[in-house]
């Protein structure tokens, strides 16, 4: 399906100039931008990837990662195929790197997405007898299916939809429909993103976000631009704009070795957020594996990645998780004034919560009365 896309500015050339990301492309008819999902037909901009999801399923929230939102609930995660940057170090290059033309796609509505997410929040069964349960909607093949079905349970607790795997600011048209339908009806919505797009589309959309995560991929500028094609201070300021119109944010930083790993730069880092004002956001500390271009790189230390998490906590982030780990993983949340153990996690699943919900509406540490910052209940 071809939609009118957003965010385009046309003139009689027939060119036309995309204004929803940062690299601005400017497409002659019958071209796509970088991110391969907007197309120039005739002198008008138009989003192949509306309605278009290839992957469909259902994650525990810790996995995103959110660890301050609706902690040992399930999330309905959606993508479609595109990115609007080419991260040498890709998880899902093969889908985020291709259009969505050449992607297996369900076809969805943004209504039916809510409705998947309601069946499920209801405890809805919908088991069709072999493990798909896109109710009513057309199935892709079982044999290429390596992800994106939709995994039956019989118990259900989605509670909210994430734009994920891929980067949802390429098809923004439909994340934005998903998301408004979602409000009406009183399901939250979650973008997990790389945070490369402009200033306009992102506050437009901000209204009918509940949470973000957003991934900071390098502190250094040139290596960012190496690592994943695109700038880094469109990315800190798409930080300021989701906490500044209230998105619960939290922030992954992924440590490859030789990229993204020295440590100088890690603290800059860290002092930056906390100079600009993100103590109280969630870091979570990712752990590197060789893929896509950078399969000849080693996984990281994990001494690296304990030893980051040391010098944020020291340099005052309040809330910093290790992921990705075999051992000493730190995925518990700690009240940061008096140490009291708040939320337990075992890999992606909650444990135990002891964060108690104030009638003013605060969330606190049981123990000392802190405030512990996020969307608990
Ligand atoms: S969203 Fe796509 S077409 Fe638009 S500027 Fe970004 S990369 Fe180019």
């Amino acid at each position: 399906m071809k939609v009118r896309a957003l965010f385009q500015q046309t003139n009689d050339s027939g060119r036309v100039r995309c204004t929803l990301c940062p690299h601005s492309c400017i497409l002659e008819e019958g071209k796509s931008g970088i991110c391969r999902t907007r197309i120039n037909i005739k002198g008008i901009l138009h989003t192949l990837a509306y309605g278009n999801p290839c992957s469909i399923a259902i994650d525990p929230v810790e996995k995103k990662p959110l660890f301050h939102f609706l902690p040992g609930s399930d999330i309905l995660s959606i993508a479609t195929a595109g990115c609007n940057l080419r991260c040498q170090n890709c998880q899902n290059w093969t889908i985020s790197q291709i259009p969505p033309t050449e992607s297996q796609n369900y076809r969805i509505s943004p209504d039916e997405i809510v409705e998947l997410v309601l069946e499920r929040s209801a405890g809805y069964n919908t088991d069709n007898g072999d493990g798909r349960v896109v109710k009513g909607k057309e199935k892709r093949d079982p044999e290429n299916d390596k992800e994106g079905e939709i995994k039956n349970k019989a118990v259900s607790n989605t509670k909210s939809i994430a734009f994920t795997y891929t980067e949802p600011t390429v098809y923004y048209e439909y994340m934005l429909d998903v998301a408004k339908a979602a409000k009406e009806r009183g399901v939250k919505c979650v973008i997990v993103s790389n945070g490369y797009i402009n200033e306009g589309p992102l506050k437009e959309l901000c209204p009918y976000l509940d949470a973000a995560n957003i991934d900071l991929k390098c502190f250094d500028p040139l290596l960012h631009k190496k690592l994943t094609g695109g700038r880094l201070e469109p990315v800190l300021e798409s930080l300021g704009i989701l906490k500044d119109s209230g998105v619960w944010l939290e922030i992954t930083n992924l440590l490859i070795p030789g990229w993204s790993d020295d440590m100088m730069v890690f603290e800059k880092m860290c002092d930056w957020l906390i100079d600009n004002g993100f103590a109280d956001t969630p870091l979570h500390l990712s752990r590197f594996f060789p893929n896509y271009k950078l399969q000849l790189l080693s996984p990281t230390p994990e001494s690296v990645i304990t030893k980051a998490a040391k010098r944020a906590r020291e340099r005052g982030m309040k809330y910093v998780y290790t992921g990705n780990l075999c051992f000493g993983r730190e995925e518990n949340s700690i009240c940061p004034k008096c140490g009291y153990l708040l939320v337990e996690r075992s890999r992606y699943f909650l444990q135990s919560i002891q964060i108690r919900k104030e009638i003013n509406g605060k969330s606190i540490c049981p123990e000392c009365g802190e405030v512990i910052p996020g969307i608990w209940f």
